[in-house]
């Protein structure tokens, strides 16, 4: 992979309802795109209970 600048992870939850995940949301990686639907999923879940 090219050397990539750090950046923040981008919120899972946009609003209740609407949720984001991918390696859009900081550098591009699988373990980016892993780790950002893990979260999306957390708070998915975090909005049902
Ligand atoms: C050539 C190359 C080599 C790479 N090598 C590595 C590597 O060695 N190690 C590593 O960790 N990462 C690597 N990456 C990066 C890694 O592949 C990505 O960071 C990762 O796949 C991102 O996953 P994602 O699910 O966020 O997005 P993607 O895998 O891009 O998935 C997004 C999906 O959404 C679909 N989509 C887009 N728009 C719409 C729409 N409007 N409606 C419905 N579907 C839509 C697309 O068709 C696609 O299937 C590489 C990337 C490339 C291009």
């Amino acid at each position: 992979m090219p050397f990539q600048r750090f950046a923040a992870h981008k919120p899972a939850r946009v609003r209740k309802g609407v949720y984001q995940c991918g390696d859009h949301g900081s550098v591009a990686s699988i373990d980016t795109a892993l780790a950002s639907g893990d979260a999306a999923a957390e708070a998915v879940l975090e909005d049902l209970t």
